[in-house]
C-alpha cells in the first residue's frame, strides 16, 4: 500500500461506546467526546434519573446524540447485545473505551473466590467480548479505536489487589494482541494505565484508610497520595479524557499496542 493511500484511508472517529460511563472516569472520557461531538453510547448501573441526567450532560456538551443501553459486563450476552445495539443506534462504532471496572482488597489466602471471578469478568473478560464483537464492523469500515482503561497496576503491583492486578496485566497483554492482528486495518488498540483518580471507586479507598487508621479524610488522602504517587495530587479526568480523545484521533493512527502511564510519576520510581 502506498503512504497515499494509507493517508486517504485515515478519517476522524464519528460514534463511541463508553463502557461504565456513569460514574466517575468513564463519565468524564465521555464528557470529552461530546464536546468533540461525537454520537455516543453509553452503559453503566445506576437509578434512571442519574443516568437521565448523565445523558443530558453529554447533550449539553455537545454529543450529536447519547444513548445507555443497560448491560452487566460480567454477562456475555448482555455485552453482545450492547455492541449491536450500539452499532444498530448510532449506525457504527469507530472507538471503543472499556472502562468498566471495580475494585476488592484483600489478601490473597483471604480473597473470596466469588470476587476473584466478578473482576475478571468485569474488568478483563468483558473487554474481550466487546472487543471480538466490534472487530468485524471496524475491520469492515478500514477505522478503528480500542482504548482499554488499564491501570499502573497493568504495570506494577500492589498488595491485596490480587484479582485487580491480574485483570489489568490481563488487559494489557490483551491489547498488545489486538494491536498486532490489526496493525494494518487502521485499528490501533492502546491501554491507559492511571494513577490514583478521584472517583467513588478511590474515594471507597480513602474511607478504609481513614477508618483503619483512626484518621480524618484529608489525612488519609495525604496518606493515600504520599505512598505511590510522587505528584502528591489525583490525575485530572480532564487529563484522562483529553488522551482518549487525541488516541482516538488520526494524529494517533501509529499507536498501537500501548500502556501509557499516566500516574503523577508512580510507576518512574
Ligand atoms: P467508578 O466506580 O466511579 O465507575 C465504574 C463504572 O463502571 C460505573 O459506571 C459503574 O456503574 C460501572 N460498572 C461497574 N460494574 C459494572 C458492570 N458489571 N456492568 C456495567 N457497568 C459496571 O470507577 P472509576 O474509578 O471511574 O473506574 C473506571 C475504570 O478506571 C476502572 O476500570 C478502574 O479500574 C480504572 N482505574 C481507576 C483508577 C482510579 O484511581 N479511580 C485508577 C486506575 C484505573
Amino acid at each position: 500500500m502506498s503512504n497515499n493511500t494509507v493517508a486517504k484511508a485515515v478519517q476522524e472517529p464519528a460514534t463511541v461506546l463508553v463502557t461504565g460511563a456513569t460514574s466517575g472516569i468513564g463519565k468524564a472520557i465521555a464528557l470529552g467526546f461530546a464536546k468533540n461531538h461525537l454520537a455516543i453510547a453509553i452503559n453503566g448501573f445506576g437509578k434512571d434519573e442519574e443516568i437521565a441526567a448523565v445523558l443530558n450532560e453529554l447533550k449539553a456538551a455537545g454529543a450529536k446524540e447519547a444513548i445507555h443501553v443497560p448491560s452487566d459486563m460480567s454477562l456475555a450476552g448482555d455485552i453482545d447485545r450492547l455492541i449491536t445495539t450500539t452499532q444498530k443506534k448510532l449506525g457504527s462504532l469507530d472507538v471503543l473505551v472499556n472502562n468498566a471496572g471495580i475494585q476488592y482488597t484483600a489478601n490473597v489466602e483471604d480473597f473470596p473466590a466469588e470476587k476473584w471471578d466478578q473482576i475478571i469478568a468485569i474488568n478483563l473478560t468483558s473487554a474481550f467480548h466487546t472487543t471480538r464483537l466490534a472487530l468485524p464492523m471496524m475491520k469492515e469500515r478500514n477505522f478503528g479505536r480500542i482504548i482499554n482503561i488499564a491501570s499502573v497496576h497493568g504495570l506494577v503491583a500492589s498488595v491485596q489487589k490480587a484479582a485487580y492486578v491480574a485483570a489489568k496485566h490481563g488487559i494489557i497483554g490483551l491489547t498488545k494482541v489486538v494491536a498486532l492482528e490489526c496493525a494494518q486495518q487502521n485499528i490501533t488498540a492502546n491501554s491507559i494505565c492511571p494513577g490514583w483518580v478521584l472517583t467513588p471507586l478511590v474515594e471507597a479507598q480513602v474511607s478504609a484508610i481513614a477508618t483503619k487508621d483512626g484518621i480524618n479524610r484529608d489525612q488519609a488522602v495525604e496518606k493515600l497520595l504520599s505512598e505511590k504517587q510522587p505528584s502528591l495530587r489525583f490525575v485530572a479526568l480532564e487529563e484522562l479524557a483529553a488522551l482518549c480523545l487525541f488516541l482516538s484521533s488520526s494524529s494517533a493512527a501509529s499507536i498501537t499496542g500501548a500502556s501509557m502511564p499516566i500516574d503523577g510519576g508512580w510507576t518512574a520510581r
